[in-house]
């Protein structure tokens, strides 16, 4: 795909950038890899630094980097705003324990020694990222990994290019070592080349189940570590004795956030009985409320998808999910018409397992209802499925839904709340929504050579 900005909404083209070419390739790796030699001998701490001066880039200019959200993926702009702040929020997390997090841990534990051990960097790391949150994914990975001295080379989404071109810039704004961090306009070949490469000895991805097949494969032929933050069909949870208003509004948010597109975003809905009715009236009020437009328009609460290609794909999806014998609950399929992407939301029930589409990820504002009578139905519904990112469990018996939070296989689970991620927790999933851990102090010691020093 070229590396090409179109703003979503109406379809205009922005930007369009060139391919990187081998040679521009070949001096990315070289850079990194000094990069990574003289950070073994430069303090942590003026990398710290380094990342707060980046951290205070984003927080000062703002506006300036969330419109570039909103005008390349559609993000609304209020969300967009949001997106920077949790940039810098993410950057300022290993700013400020990024040290600690990596102090050597003792072990006296074998009779007559002493051992401990150390972390220290491992090379560069490759970093394939998506459109969905085109900042927040880069400083996931570049935060902790600068921090330990890992270099990173990005090769972001192709509709993404202005972000990705804006994260390097602040990056030289805020004064980050050269070599550090690399955006490159690269095919899935050179991807490929780059992961094969000596000197890369890491390699992150957050994407489709697809896209992690393929890169982790890559990354398994050459040996390299690798993390893989994959789809989900992420269950929300709502059983009898749950604040309905607390639910309802939850679960709105949960699904409709970002149009829809987040990993972690409430795919399903598994409903008791006994709240069913009137959970489905008021998230048919929750999102008849929205509404659909200009992600830059203050007024808009539901931006188009990311481009026209995700609008056609989850278009055929939705159909598909209807040929295979479930029904619209609310909500209009035709598309808007016009040049953008815009996508009305829809409520769907009766998906039953023999449906094609029953654990498809649907990657917009498609909400799937299930009811269920049983807790033990819920679990089976809710564990009836090949991923394993989130979820969320509401009641008003807080240590009951920590019980069924307990049973759901699932890389994290939030009671009473939409999940959301923050740089203090560990993100990550089981299953096919793929393996290793973003964020917190996990994160930072994903790629990293644990050394043991016996003695
Ligand atoms: P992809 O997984 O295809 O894209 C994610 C990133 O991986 C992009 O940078 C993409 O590059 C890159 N990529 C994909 N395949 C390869 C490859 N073989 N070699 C190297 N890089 C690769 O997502 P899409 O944008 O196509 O979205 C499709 C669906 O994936 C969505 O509808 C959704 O279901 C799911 N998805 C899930 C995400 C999540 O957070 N869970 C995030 C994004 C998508 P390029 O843009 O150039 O193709």
């Amino acid at each position: 795909m070229p590396y090409k900005a179109v703003n979503p909404f109406n379809g205009k083209t922005i930007h369009e950038f060139a391919d990187a070419t081998d040679t521009e390739v070949d001096q990315a790796l070289e850079k990194a890899e000094r990069f990574y030699r003289a950070a073994k001998k430069q303090p942590l701490s003026e990398r710290a630094e380094q990342l707060e001066k980046l951290a205070h880039e984003f927080a000062t200019h703002n506006e300036k980097y969330a419109r570039l959200l909103t005008t390349n993926m559609g993000k609304l702009i209020s969300q967009s705003r949001s997106e920077v702040k949790k940039n810098v929020e993410f950057a300022m997390y290993y700013v400020k324990n990024g040290a600690r997090a990596l102090q050597p841990i003792q072990y006296n534990n074998v009779p007559g020694k002493e051992a401990h051990v150390e972390f220290s960097s491992i090379g560069t790391i490759m970093s394939v990222e998506p459109w969905n949150f085109p900042y927040t994914q880069i400083m996931r990975v570049f935060a902790p990994n600068f921090i330990i001295g890992n270099p990173v080379i990005l090769k972001h989404a192709s509709i993404v290019p202005e972000c990705a071109q804006a994260f390097e810039d602040a990056c030289k704004i805020a004064g980050i070592s050269e070599g550090a961090f690399k955006n490159l306009f690269v095919n899935y070949d050179q991807v490929d080349r780059i992961i094969a490469d000596s000197r890369v000895q890491g390699v992150a991805l957050t994407g489709s189940e697809n896209a992690g097949r393929k890169i982790a494969s890559a990354a398994g032929k050459n040996l390299k570590k690798s993390t893989m933050e994959l789809g989900g069909t992420d269950v929300f949870i709502v059983l009898n004795d749950a604040d309905l208003e607390k639910a309802v509004e939850g679960a709105a948010a949960a699904r409709l956030n970002n149009s829809g597109q987040v990993c972690t975003a409430a795919k399903r809905y598994i409903v008791q009985s006994g709240i069913y009715a009137d959970f489905l009236a008021g998230i048919i009020d929750e999102f008849s409320k929205r509404k659909l437009g200009d992600p830059l328009d203050e007024r808009t609460t539901l931006g188009p998808l990311s481009s026209k290609r995700a609008q056609q794909n989850l278009h055929k999806q939705v159909s598909k999910i209807l040929a295979g014998g479930a029904q619209i609950l609310w909500g209009d399929p035709e598309l808007p018409q016009g040049p953008g992407a815009l996508f009305n939301p829809l409520i769907i029930s009766g998906i039953t397992p023999d449906n094609p589409m029953y654990d498809t990820e649907l990657f917009g504002p498609v909400a799937q209802v299930y009811k269920a009578d049983t807790e033990s139905d819920i679990l089976k519904i809710a564990n009836n499925s090949n991923y394993g990112l989130g979820g969320a469990v509401y009641s008003k018996d807080t240590a009951h839904a920590k019980e069924i939070a307990s049973q759901i296989e699932t890389g994290q689970v939030a009671i009473n709340q939409p999940l959301s991620s923050y740089p203090e927790l560990p993100f990550g999933g089981v299953k096919n929504s793929g393996y290793g851990r973003e964020l917190s102090d996990m994160g930072i010691r994903e790629f990293v050579n644990a050394k043991t020093v016996l003695n």
